[in-house]
């Protein structure tokens, strides 16, 4: 059983959301704040596989530690799977949260179908051991943000089977129905097994 894994993420939302879920498993997570000398991979591969696997080899050859590294989009059925790999710079370079959110609304205005999913790619990398797991999560986009829980799309996502945004839910609530807790349980299955 693994007992130290390098989570290749600074994002505090990501370490705190994998540390709950990999804490019953008796996992410590080590995160690259704890490894200043490596520098921001640059996130420029065509899909979340790429990308995944792009940072997990990166901090896995650094720190020699096992790396989990994981890639998320938001995949609008409207806007054909829209902002996708381009999520976290939908609107520009260096933009917040609240300015993607902000330019999403305005893509969907006059639009009806307001399907999408988030899509999680998680790659594991220790040495020549090189696993791809996925996990997605189905839902609709609302016209106006809700909730201050979470981060990213969560104010304007309502997972389907629910009222409430993933801004409103609590993160373990979250965690149990969302695309990185569902990409991480396949996950985990490899390390029980
Ligand atoms: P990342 O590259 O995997 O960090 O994700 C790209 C972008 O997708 C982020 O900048 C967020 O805007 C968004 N994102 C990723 N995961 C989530 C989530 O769980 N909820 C809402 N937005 C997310």
């Amino acid at each position: 059983m693994l007992e130290i894994i390098l989570l290749a993420s600074a994002n505090p939302h990501k370490i705190e959301e994998l540390r709950q879920i990999l804490e019953p498993f008796g996992i410590e997570l080590k995160s690259t704040h704890d490894f200043p000398g490596g520098v921001e991979v640059v996130e420029d591969q065509p899909d979340l596989e790429g990308n995944a696997l792009k940072k997990a080899r990166y901090w896995n050859q650094l720190t020699g530690l096992p790396a989990l590294a994981d890639d998320t989009g938001l995949e609008v059925d409207a806007l054909n799977g829209a902002p996708g790999v381009y999520s976290a710079r939908y609107a520009g370079e260096h933009v917040t949260y609240a300015e993607n959110v902000a330019k999403l609304l305005r893509e969907l205005d006059e639009e009806n179908n307001r399907k999408a999913r988030f899509r999680t790619v998680i790659a594991f990398v220790d040495g020549a051991n090189e696993h791809l797991f996925e996990g997605s999560c189905e839902g609709t986009i609302i016209h106006v943000p809700k909730g201050e829980k979470g981060f990213g799309y969560d104010p304007v996502f309502v997972p389907n089977g629910y009222k409430k945004t993933f801004a409103e839910l609590s993160s373990e609530e979250k965690n149990s129905i969302s695309h990185r807790g569902r990409a991480l349980k396949n996950f985990l299955e490899l390390l029980k097994n």
